[in-house]
């Protein structure tokens, strides 16, 4: 899952940026409004929120918001605002945005409301499985066959996309897309390296690996159903 913050205070959009890192998302950082509109349309399809303060130079967050609205009617937007009056709140939400979060806010609240957003975006589901293998989100959990399975963020965000798209061929260029962030140096093997360690962890022994390799295109897991 990634998310675009729009943040031209250093201190708050570092802080942002490593929280959600750690919570297993791609994080794409603009700390101007020129560069933050200009990521947003190049990336439209690939965020699953934004970010966006409300007072940036260059462009402030409320254009960006009705910018993006013209492209893109559901990708959730949340602002950060100091501002604190019910009026700014309202016209915040009028410009197209989902909710808005007032500063000084903590790290949990947002995050709170950010996996609300995306619950109401992309499905209601929290749980997802395939080939005996439990995916909880909320929880941030994965287990085999009833047994806990550790994984790193990388490998977690890697079987999230995996399992919201089970039954279908995920093309490599749309997990890159979907899992890295800007920064990512189109490296392909950096995949084989998350995918081998997905397989290392979840497979059974002797049997098929249940990520199976689309040749020349990507990867596919199996609906159960
Ligand atoms: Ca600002």
């Amino acid at each position: 899952m990634r998310i675009l913050i729009v943040e031209d205070e250093t201190s708050i959009a570092n802080f942002l940026r490593d929280g959600l890192e750690e919570e297993g998302f791609a994080v794409d950082v603009a700390d101007n409004g020129k560069k933050g509109l200009q990521l947003a349309l190049d990336n439209i399809e690939e965020y699953d929120v934004i970010l966006l303060d409300w007072m940036l130079p260059g462009l402030n967050g409320i254009e960006i918001c009705r910018n993006i609205r013209l492209e893109n009617k559901a990708v959730p937007i949340i602002f950060l605002t100091a501002k604190d009056t019910v009026d700014d709140a309202v016209f915040g939400l009028e410009t197209g945005a989902n909710d808005y979060i007032r500063k000084p806010f903590s790290f949990e609240e947002l995050l709170a409301r950010i996996r609300v957003l995306m619950r109401k975006n992309i499905t209601e589901l929290v749980v997802f499985s395939a080939a005996g293998i439990e995916m909880n989100i909320e929880k941030h959990t994965v287990t085999k066959k009833g047994k806990a399975v550790e994984l790193t963020q990388k490998e977690f965000s890697l079987l999230e996309y995996f399992l919201r798209n089970k039954g279908k061929v995920c093309r490599r260029t749309r997990i890159i897309e979907k899992v890295w962030d800007i920064h990512f140096d189109y490296d392909n093997s950096v995949i084989d390296v998350y995918i081998n360690a997905l397989r290392k962890k979840l497979d059974e022994p002797c049997q098929p690996s249940f990520i199976s390799t689309v040749r020349g295109v990507g990867y596919k897991i199996e609906s159960d159903e």
